[in-house]
């Protein structure tokens, strides 16, 4: 005898009363969902047009699509193991559409896969494999949410997550025991209501609840703006950023309802370790609570009640919030965009930003110091002066041409473009790149200061720029084309790395850590090129953060000018981190981590390692010694 596998049982006939109590059921089960998706729907679709979204070009939206939705590669390469079991909850929730829809026809009498044909035969089993995967997966979240309960999901437990998981459960559980009863048993029929009661129970609470993300997330991942942080552009002069709900977008709207409240962004938010008010989850279901509760036609300050200024303002604008996020949440638009309402509007009142202003508006370079300091520095060091005959145009920024470690970085670099042979010069004058204004939300000093650099750049005939400094590299390359179309730029890194081959090793058995700079690392996803220039000079070790994962220096956002920091300094947690990996030295790729360590290095009180620009590192094994005049 052929012992042939057990087949899905479904039972073949149901009584009027069982249809109509389907029906009746089915039907109660999506009103409940659409009345409160059909509100939320209309909050999204009834916000203010993004004035800067382009739907085209749709290749990266596609892949993305696939990679981050269909692939769920964010979710699992993130956090591995409660990823890989989201990732199986949601390939569940693909295989059982087909599954779910044959259920239902069935009550109706036209059910359109035969449990014993031979496609039926397989896709049931095909299903049944992501049911079994999807069981374990959902009680392993369970547990790691009620028992575990990592801090990053809250203080409060979630019953509705309880109850939701618990409802997954019994879905797979009842389809996985339909294969164990044959069609005309009273075990089918019991399943099969007991399926079907936790299907439409499921059904209405999906828009109640953070599962809300099952069905918007795909969205919001596909119509995401496409680049890193980018900050988009205002509407014209009456746009002053996100003041109140009828400034909120359709994006904003959408990826605010799409946070499925996992504190990944929460979890490596430099603020929210060191003990600030700051939290990228809150700042994100503070305007959803804005919406819920006035929606966006309401002329009510979006800071105050649902988020606090305070908060936004201590964003370093780092972005690991926004590249942990794994329903494409961008929290660095939204941040800056509160800025700006704030700061247009006249709400920011901080000594140091106005301070900042004042002296960008003044001297044009963030320090407040004479432009006359940094001509003093490009004669002493010898510096020649771009005159359109040169390859590149050395671009010295705020803290190049003015900041005393800044300017040992260049003449630093200067010292090994000359050893390369490659022709190089400076500008006469050239203002802030307005980087800290831009990311503060001062737009109208951001615009003065970017036509002003591209008109000049322009009329120098510039073609190539090369920078010491990550931040004029992003603000040049990315925010002036707002204003114009820049030159081509390159960060020093990827300059030295490139010439790798031709500058001397000289590693002598000393350890060396490199720091990611947010802005060259998860802005630009230039990691290899800093790592290959350091090892010229010694060994290279690895902080517990690294690349993608890198913790912040506490400079970006502006937050370099401002006040001192509440709690503990988002530097001295770094320093601290990169002193442990007992590197002899720490390697940077940025002047604005560069001068932070500086002082928490300093602060530390003990005997710290050495702290220099990989361009310092690269310069100390050249065999001539500088003639520029700063070492
Ligand atoms: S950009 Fe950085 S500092 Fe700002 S909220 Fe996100 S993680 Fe926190
Ligand atoms: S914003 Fe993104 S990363 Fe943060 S809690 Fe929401 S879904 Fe998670």
């Amino acid at each position: 005898m052929i012992l042939l596998p057990p087949i899905l049982a479904e039972p073949q006939h149901f009584s009027l009363f069982e249809k109509l109590l389907f029906a009746v059921l089915a039907i109660a089960s999506a009103y409940g969902f659409w009345r409160r998706f059909g509100d939320i729907l209309h909050k999204i679709l009834r916000s203010k047009r993004d004035p800067s979204f382009r739907l085209l070009p749709l290749g990266k939206r596609l892949w993305d699509f696939f990679w981050e939705v269909l692939c769920q590669a964010k979710v699992v390469r993130e956090r591995p193991l409660p990823g890989l079991a989201h990732a199986f909850v949601f390939w569940a929730f693909c295989a059982f559409a087909l599954v779910t829809l044959n259920h239902c026809a069935v009550v109706l009498g036209i059910g359109f896969l035969d449990p014993a044909g031979p496609f039926a035969r397989f896709y049931f089993y095909f299903a049944a494999v992501f049911a079994l995967a999807c069981a374990a997966s959902i009680l392993g979240l369970f547990v790691r949410r009620f028992f575990i309960r990592p801090r990053w999901l809250g203080d409060k437990l979630s019953y509705q997550s309880g109850v939701i998981a618990l409802l997954i459960f019994v879905l797979m559980a009842t389809y996985l025991a339909s294969f164990l009863v044959t069609d005309a048993s009273l075990g089918s029929r019991i399943l099969w209501w007991i399926h079907t009661l936790a299907l439409l129970t499921f059904l209405p609470l999906i828009p109640h609840t953070k599962h809300l993300h099952l069905v918007l997330s795909p969205a919001t991942v596909f119509l995401s703006r496409g680049g890193f942080s980018q900050i988009p552009s205002l509407s014209g002069d009456e746009d002053f950023g996100l003041v109140a709900g009828t400034d909120l977008t359709q994006l904003v709207s959408l990826q605010a309802y799409s946070c499925v409240e996992c504190g990944r962004c929460t979890e490596h938010c430099p603020a929210a370790n060191t003990g600030k008010l700051l939290n990228p989850k809150e700042v994100v279901l503070g305007v959803r609570a804005y919406l819920n509760d006035l929606g966006p036609s309401s002329t009510e300050p979006l800071l105050g009640l649902y988020n606090s200024q305070e908060a936004v303002f201590q964003c370093t604008t780092c972005g690991a919030c926004e590249f942990q996020c794994p329903v494409g949440i961008e929290h660095v638009p939204i941040l800056v965009g509160l800025r700006r309402g704030a700061v247009n509007t006249g709400e920011w009142d901080d000594r140091h930003g106005a301070k900042l202003f004042l002296a960008l508006e003044r001297g044009s370079n963030a320090l407040g110091l004479s432009p006359a300091e940094r001509d003093k520095f490009i004669d002493k060091a010898a510096l020649p002066i771009f005159d359109g005959t040169q390859e590149y145009c050395l671009w010295l920024g705020c803290m190049g041409g003015y900041d005393p470690k800044g300017r040992e970085i260049v003449a630093a670099f200067a010292r090994v473009m000359n050893y390369l042979g490659t022709s190089y010069g400076v500008l006469r004058k050239e203002k802030c790149t307005g980087d800290p204004v831009r990311r503060l939300g001062n737009d109208l000093l951001f615009q003065q200061l970017a036509e002003a650099n591209l008109e000049a750049l322009a009329q120098n005939k510039v073609k190539k720029i090369v920078s010491i400094c990550p931040h004029c590299v992003r603000t040049i390359q990315e925010d002036w084309k707002e204003y114009g179309k820049p030159p081509k730029i390159e960060h020093h890194s990827e300059f030295l790395a490139r010439y790798a081959d031709r500058l001397p090793k000289h590693a002598d058995g000393e350890s060396i850590v490199f720091h990611d700079p947010c802005y060259l690392g998860r802005y630009r996803n230039v990691y290899d090129e800093p790592r290959r220039v350091a090892a010229l000079a010694g060994n290279l070790v690895e902080a517990a953060r690294n690349r993608e994962r890198s913790f912040c220096c506490g400079a970006g956002g502006g937050l370099a000018f401002l006040g001192e920091e509440t709690g503990e300094r988002v530097s001295h947690n770094r320093a601290q981190e990169l002193i442990a990996t007992g590197a002899q030295t720490i390697a940077a790729a940025c002047p604005f981590c560069n001068t932070m360590f500086r002082d928490a290095l300093a602060a530390t009180g003990k005997r710290a390692p050495e702290l220099v620009d990989i361009a310092q590192l690269v310069a100390g094994g050249l065999p001539a010694k500088s003639t520029n005049g700063i070492e």
